[in-house]
């Protein structure tokens, strides 16, 4: 298979669409474009063991896989615009190229690439609070780099907004023995992805480990040195973290290409690709459509990224996709794995199978009228495996 495709964002699920094309026989051209000067490196660890450590995990396997993907890296350059042009199927051997216009993505350095096909894995950057100056988002390793410093000299940390980053930065700063204060507007965070009992049994898990959660709260201002609550409290701080989400890197292809996005990702089909013939989306910049429950999700998570690109790579290759799989995610916090896989919203039922909530490890099944739907652990991986390898059982059969 010959043709050219493009990659614009050098991450996880730009790597990982890179080695899925090689691995399914494509022997064009490869360039891939990130605005971020490292090679990629382990986004996950940034909020856990990078803040004890310093030391960044690379992705790549080792320095020879570079050679062995033979791509065209095009490191510390942004891709500034997007001029979709006709595509055109990658070529068999033996296949005569249909002739057709490339798509072309500008750099920042006034450059053109331009690809028969491209994949746009631009992936999310911190949501952000106004007027908060001085205040840290963790997304990159500079921001790491950056949080790590000042951890190191911080006695009071308050952390707006206990998602699994807030929470992980939380865990973090606290094995370094700050005094951390997580607050979060919503009565029990992260249950719109874990459901509120299991959401419920993780807060607990800041105050057994000494951190101070506020929920519910509404924050009334910022300063640098405090947080301050509607209702009058004062949350003394040396430094405020934030944690509040993220937004896709979609602006950068233009408002030329309506069709190419709305305000909250990438649009694309279940097999990555976007309206445009031979421009695909996948990662954390992808709002992948299911026409099975007729929604449409952006998934910001390690798993997602890196199916979805070999998905695309077996569209682009013409080649066998990979079999469907429940959606996964883990997070680390207080010593603890905490793993779920499958879709804790389509559940009637909650069944603790192990363990205990209040205890040191647990794990949950949730269930529609009696069929498992996902899987929750607590320190329990190997349990958590089973479960998860049935959901992906069920999941093949019924499709
Ligand atoms: C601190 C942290 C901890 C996490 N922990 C977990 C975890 O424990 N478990 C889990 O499942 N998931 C976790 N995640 C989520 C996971 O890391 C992401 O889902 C994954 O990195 C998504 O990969 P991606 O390649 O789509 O996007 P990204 O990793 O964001 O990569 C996108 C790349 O594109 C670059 N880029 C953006 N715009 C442009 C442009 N215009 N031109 C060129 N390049 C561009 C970006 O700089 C970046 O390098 C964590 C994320 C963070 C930030």
């Amino acid at each position: 298979m010959t043709g050219s495709v493009a990659v614009v964002g050098a991450s996880l699920a730009g790597l990982s669409a890179v080695r899925a094309l090689r691995a399914r026989g494509f022997h064009g051209t490869v360039t891939l474009i990130g605005d971020e000067p490292d090679l990629p490196y382990e986004r996950p660890a940034l909020s856990k063991e990078f803040l004890h450590t310093g030391e960044p995990t690379g992705l790549l396997e080792d320095h020879s896989e570079t050679a062995r993907l033979d791509a065209q890296w095009l490191l510390g350059r942004r891709a500034i615009g997007l001029t979709p042009g006709m595509g055109r199927p990658i070529e068999q051997e033996g296949e005569a190229a249909p002739h057709a216009e490339p798509h072309l993505i500008h750099l920042d350095d006034g450059r053109t690439v331009s690809a028969d096909t491209l994949i746009l894995a631009t992936g999310a950057r911190p949501r952000r609070l106004p007027g908060v100056p001085g205040a840290h988002y963790l997304r990159n390793l500079d921001d790491a780099r950056r949080l790590r410093e000042t951890l190191y000299e911080t006695k009071q940390l308050v952390i707006i907004g206990a998602g699994f980053i807030g929470a992980e930065v939380a865990s973090s700063a606290r094995g370094l023995g700050v005094d951390v204060t997580l607050v979060d507007s919503a009565p029990i965070p992260s249950a719109a992805a874990l459901g509120e009992t299991i959401a419920a049994a993780c807060a607990d898990l800041h105050a057994r480990n000494g951190v101070r959660l506020l929920t519910g709260t509404r924050i009334e201002s910022v300063r640098p040195d405090a947080v301050h609550l509607i209702g009058g409290a004062r949350l003394a701080a040396d430094t405020i973290v934030i944690g509040i989400g993220a937004t896709p890197n979609i602006e950068w292809a233009g408002d030329r290409n309506p069709l190419l996005h709305n305000a909250d990702g990438f649009e694309t089909d279940t097999q990555g690709r976007t309206a445009i013939p031979g421009i695909y989306a996948i990662g954390d910049c992808a709002r992948v459509h299911d026409p099975i429950s007729g929604r449409d999700t952006r998934s910001e998570h390690w798993n997602a990224a890196i199916t979805q690109a070999q998905t695309v790579a077996a569209a682009i290759t013409g080649t066998p996709p990979p079999a469907r799989t429940a959606p996964y995610f883990w997070s680390h916090q207080y010593g603890k794995l905490l793993q779920l896989a499958g879709d804790p919203t389509a559940a009637t039922d909650l069944r603790i199978i192990d363990g205990a909530l209040d205890g040191e490890s647990f794990t949950a099944r949730y269930e529609h009228n009696g069929t498992p739907v996902a899987v929750c652990a607590l320190d329990n991986p190997r349990l958590f495996t089973r479960q998860r390898k049935q959901l992906d059982r069920d999941l093949t059969s019924a499709h």
